[in-house]
Order: structure tokens, then C-alpha cells, then sequence
């Protein structure tokens, strides 16, 4: 990835665009069809395929329930607990790595409670927000995603930690939530299929689900219909500040010329802020997601084993267990062994569905924030630097699931 300057270089555009938006994640399509719905010209440009990302197969949860933030008190002393555990909910591959460092230490600092009471009211606001919106796109522009608002069913295993979920469900009713507590035995009465090791759970019934991949895809369509244009195998190689105005995109496929450019790369996001010279605390997060086909006796309702952090959510004809969250830097690679923990992570909560099913396992890179920045002056300080740079605005959603 390079930045260079424009001085005595020469530029052959191939296309100009008032936005040029970068990843075609379902951040990026709903970025780009949004600007385009304001009459604007967008270009989006994805190294691979329309959702190949992230996006693709995460467990489809919209859920303003999940309000609270990862960094609250005790979870730095969880981590620790977790901290060499192969198959863990949560893994630090330590490198050295100053970025890696000071993402940690600000994530620590975010591990109190005025923090996380500041970031409660904003991230429930915020998913909140965006459940209107898919149920307003869903009318809008007939999407058809498999979408469904049947709730969420957090469930615990032990007594310790159905505890901790009646004290989180009691701060969330202080937010404005209206969490419902049921042990196991009512908790099976309203989903059968639920396994009979859960001895508690918080049911959220305002939440949904939907298939994440179909959602994007048919948002890039309805974003082409706008008059996007969207340019997929083509990678972002480097940024080049072209004059006060513009700001020139270098790809294998050519150059982009926009007044404006939005970075929606995900986990890679830190690749442009670097070469922007700004730093915001992201770190990529892998995460891992094992497919089944439906069987019989699948939940309904997702179920979250809030012990090992596993969401098995049914999606259409499939069931899907997605989770753990291993800090590696942008390292791909497929571990089974937390592969394998996923899978029983989830199987713990849920009926016992088949003997052998057919797996199909998936490793994810996200964008996880070491804080959330409730009152947006870290947006607003990202904004402020750029401008210096020329380009009339250049903004950067690295696309974490706003917590
Ligand atoms: C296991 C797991 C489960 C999850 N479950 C949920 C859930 O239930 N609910 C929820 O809300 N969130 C969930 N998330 C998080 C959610 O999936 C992400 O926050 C979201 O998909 C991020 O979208 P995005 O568009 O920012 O990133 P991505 O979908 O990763 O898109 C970024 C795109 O940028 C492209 N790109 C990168 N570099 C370049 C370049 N140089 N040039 C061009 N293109 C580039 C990539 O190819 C990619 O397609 C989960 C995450 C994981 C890992």
C-alpha cells in the first residue's frame, strides 16, 4: 500500500466519482447507496467479491441488546483467565507490536465503569437505529434475507454466570431494555429446543436475525440501481493526494479520481489509516463461523452461550454457530482446534441436534476497537487531520459491530 504525493507525477484517470467508498462489505454497499440515494456519483471499489469479507458468513444477529461494550470491568481479569487457552473465547497472540501494545492498553483503560456507562445509552441508540433501518430497507427495496425478530435467548451454564446476566439484564432496564429473566425450565417453554445444560437465561424479544449475505448482495444491487458503480477484483493499492480537492485511488484495475473518499475495509482498515498518517485503535479480530444444514430439532430463536461466547443462530435452511475472537494480526489461518470449540460451544446450549453433521467452517478478520468513542471526538479529531491533507473529506469506518 503506498502514499505518495502528486508532485511531478502524472495521473491517467479512468474514472472520477464524488465518493469513492473502499471494501464492499455491508458497510461499504450501505455507505454507497446511501450517498447515492443524495444524488451523489459513487465508485466502490472490493478486492474480491461483493461480501467476501467479514460480512459474508457472521451469525446474523441484529441485536440492540447487545448495548453493553466488550471493554467493562472484569473483563481484563477474564482475558487473563483465558489468555493461554488454545480454545478460549479470547486469544492474544503476543507480538511485539507498538500498535498492538497501545490498542491494548487503551482497551484497558476503557474496562471501567464511567466508560462503559457513557457507551451504553450511545451503542443502544445506535443498533437500535439500525434495526429501523433494515426493517426500512426490507419495504423499501423488497429485500428478502431470511430476516426474522423472534428475540434472543442469552443463555448460561452455571450459577456464577447466569448471576452476572441478571445483573447486566437489570443495567440494561436502567437503559431503557425490558430484558425478561427465565430459568432453564420456562426459558424451554418458550424455546424447546434449547439444551438442558442452560439453567438460566436473559431473553431480549426486540432483537432479529437474517442471512448477512444476502442482505449485501441484494443492497449492491439496489446501490447499482442508484447508479453506483462498483469495480469487484480490484484491489486498493495506494492513496494518492492529487490537489486541495481530489484524492486519487490507485488500483490494478486503474485509477479513481474522487473529491472524497470513504475507507470501509474492515480488519485491512489500518492499512489506509497508516498510510493517511492517522491512528485509531482497531486491531483485527478473528472469528470463526461452522454452517449446518437445518436440522429438525434446531432452535428457533438464537441462543447465545454467554459463557463461551457462541452464537448458534438459524439462518434459512442452515444453522450457524459463529464466535471466538483471536487477536493475530491479519492472519487467516484455519485453527481447528477453536473451530472445534465453536462448534461445541454452541451444541452445549442447544438440543443435542445430530450425531454428525456436515461442517462447513469459516475463519472471519473484523475490525474490533480497543473503545468506543461515545461523544465522537475521535471521529471528529480523524476528520480534522485528514482535511490537512487536501482531500475535501476522507472518512474511515473500520465496520466493528459497534461495540
Ligand atoms: C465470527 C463473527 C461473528 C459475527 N457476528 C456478528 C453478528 O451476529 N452481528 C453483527 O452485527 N456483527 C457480527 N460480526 C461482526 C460483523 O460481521 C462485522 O462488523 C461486519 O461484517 C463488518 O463489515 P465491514 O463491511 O466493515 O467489513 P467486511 O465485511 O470485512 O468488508 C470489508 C471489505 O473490504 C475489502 N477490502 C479490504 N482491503 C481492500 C483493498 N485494499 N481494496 C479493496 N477492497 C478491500 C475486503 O475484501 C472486504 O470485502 C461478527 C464477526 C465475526 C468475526
Amino acid at each position: 500500500m503506498k502514499s505518495l504525493r502528486s508532485e511531478g507525477l502524472t495521473v491517467s484517470m479512468k474514472e472520477k466519482g464524488d465518493v469513492i467508498v473502499v471494501g464492499g462489505g455491508v458497510v461499504g454497499v450501505c455507505v454507497a447507496y446511501y450517498l447515492a440515494k443524495t444524488g451523489m456519483t459513487v465508485v466502490l471499489v472490493e478486492k474480491g467479491e461483493i461480501c467476501s469479507g467479514c460480512s459474508y458468513a457472521n451469525a446474523g444477529l441484529i441485536t440492540p441488546s447487545h448495548s453493553l461494550p466488550i471493554p467493562a470491568p472484569g473483563v481484563i481479569k477474564q482475558a487473563c483467565k483465558w489468555l493461554l487457552q488454545e480454545d478460549s473465547p479470547l486469544l492474544f497472540r503476543l507480538r511485539l507490536d507498538w500498535r498492538l501494545a497501545y490498542w491494548l492498553v487503551r482497551f484497558a483503560a476503557a474496562c471501567r465503569e464511567q466508560p462503559m456507562n457513557r457507551a451504553i445509552p450511545v451503542l443502544r441508540d445506535l443498533s437500535r437505529g439500525s434495526l429501523d433501518l433494515f426493517e426500512e430497507l426490507i419495504l423499501a427495496e423488497g429485500l428478502s434475507f431470511d430476516y426474522e425478530r423472534l428475540g434472543l435467548l442469552c443463555a448460561y451454564t452455571t450459577h456464577s454466570g447466569y448471576e452476572k446476566g441478571k445483573r447486566d439484564a437489570e443495567l440494561l432496564t436502567r437503559h431503557g431494555f425490558a430484558p425478561r429473566v427465565l430459568d432453564g425450565k420456562h426459558a424451554r417453554e418458550l424455546e424447546p429446543n434449547l439444551g438442558t445444560s442452560v439453567i438460566g437465561t436473559v431473553y431480549f424479544e426486540d432483537d432479529a436475525h437474517g442471512n448477512g449475505y444476502d442482505f449485501v448482495t441484494q443492497m449492491s444491487t439496489a446501490a447499482k440501481r442508484l447508479g453506483v458503480k462498483i469495480h469487484t477484483n480490484t484491489a486498493v493499492a495506494g492513496l494518492l493526494i492529487e490537489d486541495s480537492n481530489h484524492i486519487c485511488v490507485k488500483t490494478e484495475g486503474g485509477d479513481l479520481l474522487g473529491r472524497n473518499i470513504v475507507i470501509t475495509a474492515g480488519a485491512w482498515t489500518s492499512q489506509f489509516t497508516k498510510i493517511l498518517g492517522v491512528e485509531i485503535p482497531v486491531e483485527p479480530g478473528k472469528g470463526y463461523s461452522v454452517t449446518i444444514d437445518r436440522p429438525d430439532l434446531s432452535p428457533k430463536i438464537p441462543v447465545l452461550n454467554m459463557e463461551k461466547k457462541v452464537a448458534v443462530t438459524p439462518i434459512g435452511k442452515r444453522l450457524r454457530f459463529a464466535g471466538t475472537m483471536e487477536f493475530s494480526g491479519l492472519d487467516l489461518t484455519l485453527n481447528e482446534r477453536r473451530a472445534d470449540a465453536v462448534l461445541r460451544g454452541g451444541l452445549e446450549v442447544i438440543s443435542r441436534i445430530c450425531e454428525s453433521a456436515e461442517c462447513r467452517t469459516l475463519v472471519w478478520l473484523e475490525a474490533m476497537y480497543a473503545r468506543w468513542s461515545p461523544d465522537h471526538r475521535q471521529n471528529a479529531r480523524l476528520s480534522s487531520r485528514l482535511h490537512c491533507y487536501g482531500p475535501r473529506d476522507a472518512w474511515i469506518h473500520p465496520g466493528s459491530h459497534h461495540r
